[in-house]
């Protein structure tokens, strides 16, 4: 069985969260896209973590964790990350693709330096090196886990590679020259660190789901994020979507089921056109109620943007990750509110209409809103969906009707337990 979890918007929708509690039943758990430029807040009885480079099952003991083809690997940060769950005795089983590609310091230096020369004209990039790095990997002079291990090869690799990179340092960014032999260096020390990891995942992965194993692929960001389909180019350098999972895993076969993960309300870190975006105090305040879901990213540090749910871009999310269910996150954090607002629709020049647009169309385009009542009671402790209020339900019941998805986990709180199934 084959199980993906994506996200149906920008980015932070919990879908850390359920891959911890799918994890559960699972035994493989693969990442296969992205770095470390984002991150998954988890809280379990463990405690709160927050994960950038590990998949989301690290902490169950039965399970093996791959960070496929697909990842950004940026070695000093996964080796962080390792050793703080270390230290709270959490031991992962951790396994990494011998085809995945290397995040250089030179990566971080060169979003830096390109963020810092668009100044306002910027992408909201993370400056984890992410764009850099990808733009490298697809201009083939990135560097594979499995280069690692030949010196000769890597030396003159790095040759070629640096007479592109310092031209552009010296005469882009006024920026002093790398060195051939600090880079070299940087490439031994990941090796030596990295090799107890490495194994082929596409052999391993390809046999565990010969063997009938559960695999469960976990997707960062969200579908608008994607460089196709998503608000390009504010949009991330790798896919998001679920389907690439069978490339950036490499793992070619039919995902069973699709789980887009939305939030009962919408956020966004970063730039680019947010059409449900509300301001000023009534923004604080759902901010502030979100609390750690509602207020800055994970990685960044950013204050989240928000708005109202936006039944438009979360049914084309839905419908571009191929999603076949959908958890609805966050559902407690709207119990204060008397009147609850969606975005039904969006009006484009005039024309009223339920499609996402490209994104010079949605640049301009403006929210077509509809109020449900809401249920001003603390849900956090109900556990069983029928016991939620009415008001609560009709509001779950009308976002289904609206995404043309079905609505099948519903989560009214951060820890594992809080979670519903109908
Ligand atoms: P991800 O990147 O999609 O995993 O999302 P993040 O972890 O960045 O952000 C989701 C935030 O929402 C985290 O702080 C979670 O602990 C929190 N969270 C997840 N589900 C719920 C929920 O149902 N209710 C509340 N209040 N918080 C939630």
């Amino acid at each position: 069985m084959i199980k993906a979890i994506v996200g149906a918007n920008w980015g932070d929708e919990g879908k850390g969260k359920l891959t911890d509690v799918f994890a559960n039943e699972s035994d493989i758990i693969v990442r296969f896209q992205g770095g470390n430029n984002a991150g998954h807040t988890i809280i379990n009885d463990q405690g709160k973590f927050a994960l950038k480079m590990l998949p989301s099952g690290v902490f169950y003991e039965h399970t093996t964790n791959v960070i496929g083809n697909g990842v950004a690997l940026n070695i000093p940060a996964l080796m962080k990350e390792l050793k703080e769950l270390e230290d709270r005795g959490v031991k992962p089983k951790i396994v990494v693709s011998d085809r995945a590609q290397i995040v250089m310091s030179y990566h971080k230096l060169f979003d830096e330096l390109e963020e810092t020369r668009l100044a306002d004209a910027k992408f909201g990039s993370t400056k984890s090196g992410i764009a850099p790095f990808y733009s490298d990997k697809f201009a083939k002079i990135g560097f594979q886990v499995a280069e690692l291990f030949n010196e000769k090869w890597l030396e003159s690799k790095v040759e070629r590679i640096l007479d592109i990179k310092n031209t552009l340092l010296v005469n882009l960014y006024g920026h002093e020259p790398l060195d051939k032999n600090s880079i070299l260096n940087e490439l031994i020390e990941y090796r030596n660190t990295i090799e107890p990891f490495v194994i082929d995942t596409f052999t391993y992965l390809n046999d565990m789901h010969s063997q009938g194993k559960n695999i469960l692929f976990e997707g960062q960001l969200g579908a608008l994020r994607d460089p196709d389909f998503g608000i390009y180019p504010y949009s991330t350098s790798s896919s998001t979507l679920a389907h690439y999972a069978t490339v950036g895993a490499g793992l070619p076969h039919k995902i069973d089921e699709v789980w887009a993960v939305t939030k009962a309300y919408s956020s966004c870190v970063g730039e680019g056109a947010f059409v449900s975006e509300i301001f000023d105090e009534e923004a604080e305040e759902l901010r502030r109620r979100g609390g750690d879901a509602g207020e800055y990213g994970v990685n960044t540090g950013r204050p989240r943007r928000v708005g109202y749910f936006d039944a438009v871009a979360t049914k084309y999310g839905c419908k571009v990750q191929g999603a076949t269910h959908v958890a609805l996150t966050n559902i407690d954090v709207l119990s204060y509110l008397d009147e609850i607002k969606v975005v039904v629709a969006y009006e484009y020049n005039g024309e009223v209409s339920t499609r996402f647009g490209n994104i010079t169309e949605l640049e301009s385009a403006k929210p077509i809103i509809k109020s449900f009542k809401g249920w001003n009671v603390d849900i956090t402790q109900i556990s069983t969906y029928e016991d939620l209020p009415e008001k609560c339900i009709a509001y779950i019941e009308e976002l289904e009707r609206l995404i043309d998805t079905r609505i099948a986990i519903v989560s009214n709180g951060p820890n594992r337990k809080q979670i519903m199934y109908r």
